[in-house]
């Protein structure tokens, strides 16, 4: 069976990790993929209860680095921290070239209304190496969330980085705050993170990237920082509209006129439907069908226009009026009720050429390379 809908969401029979029984439903609405991922939430609920039972610091260091991203969920937990649990967080940023600018923003807003230590951290040209190699090289077809590749090796690459910045200056703990919806399947285990990465772009590169500090990381005499997953940890409990709200109360955040800021949107959805055939957000558009917030007939038309959309633009190095329209009834469609959001994202997918050209990626030699696996 391939190229079907399933019948209850509208995932493809061909989704990477995603099983299809006989009567067409996928195996995410039957509730066989949570099994798969609760060896995986065990591991980031012990460390989170074990984060949780240790007592505030005495020696004036801090307990913890909080990655710090702009977002609601990194914001709320980083007031927390310092409210609730009277913690000494080192609030920390990676900085990567295709960031929003309201995510800087919402960092200046933090900072200026409370009292901690930050720091902004970028390694520019080792980033873009990672990524290049990430986006060309091939990758497994059968695995869940293979379609997510390039996200899931930004967000990886930036703990690592602030795992071994957490190394050096002797702090045990580094936290990642994203929506444990985006983050179901993750791996908070530092030696499974650093596995991921060499299985898509090798060791040499890694080591090339991080040098030094990354074998003291995976030396299995040292004690090294482990990362937390809080909003995973807590998965029943979060509840991202309510920390919209409060944030917002207290002045802390504004928020963007589209979900996702970054730049490389455009290009990770090119990517998915290459390799994959499926939108960057499959699954989470399969999930909004099954919770009924979409219609699934619905949510199947937008779906193939916006693979249309994106198929146009990365098939063309000038684009007409004619494309320009189509593009931009697209995601008047994906955003019945935003303006503002359907500009924003027409203006993301119109720039998918300028910014595959920053990472140096020839869009006509991209293929849908896989693994024999
Ligand atoms: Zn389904």
């Amino acid at each position: 069976m391939n190229n079907q809908y399933c019948k209850k969401c509208m995932l493809k029979s061909n989704h990477p990790g995603i099983r299809y029984d006989n009567d067409g439903v996928c195996s995410i609405c039957r509730g066989h993929n949570e099994k798969d991922m609760s060896s995986n939430y065990n591991y980031i609920l012990n460390d989170y209860m074990e984060y949780n039972a240790v007592p505030p610091r005495k020696d004036g260091n801090y307990d913890c680095i909080l990655m710090l991203s702009g977002g609601k969920d990194s914001i709320n937990m980083l007031k927390k921290i310092v409210t609730e649990q009277g913690k000494k967080p080192l609030a920390y940023t990676y900085i990567h070239p295709f960031e929003s600018e309201n995510a800087e923003k919402n960092i200046d807003k933090v900072l200026n209304a409370m009292d901690i230590d930050h720091v902004y951290f970028t390694s520019y040209k080792k980033y873009k190496k990672l990524m290049n190699r990430v986006f060309t090289s091939k990758t497994r077809k059968d695995k869940y969330q293979a379609e997510k590749a390039p996200c899931i090796a930004c967000s990886y690459y930036m703990m690592l980085s602030a795992c071994i910045f957490a190394l050096r200056m002797n702090i045990p703990y580094v936290m990642y705050c994203a929506d444990p919806n985006q983050m179901l399947g993750s791996d908070s285990d530092i030696t499974k993170i650093v596995d991921y990465l060499e299985n898509i772009v090798g060791m040499e590169l890694l080591l090339e990237i991080f040098g030094e500090p990354l074998s003291e990381l995976l030396n299995k005499n040292r004690a090294k920082p482990k990362i937390i997953f809080p909003y995973v940890a807590m998965f029943g409990k979060y509840d991202g509209d309510t920390i919209i709200t409060e944030l917002k109360a207290e002045g802390l955040y504004e928020t963007s006129p589209i979900e996702t800021g970054c730049s490389l949107y455009a290009l990770v959805n090119y990517y998915s439907y290459l390799k994959y055939d499926c939108a960057h957000f499959a699954l989470e558009n399969a999930s909004a069908v099954r919770k009924g917030i979409w219609p699934r007939e619905m949510a199947i038309e937008v779906e193939k226009k916006f693979k249309d959309a994106i198929l146009i633009i990365a098939s063309k190095t000038e684009i007409n009026e004619r494309d320009k329209e189509y593009l931009a009834s697209v995601c008047h469609m994906v955003n019945p009720d935003s303006k503002p959001k359907a500009q924003y994202m027409f203006n993301l997918i119109l720039s998918l050429r300028e910014v595959a050209n920053k990472l140096e990626i020839d869009l006509n030699s991209l293929t849908a390379n896989y693994d024999a696996e």
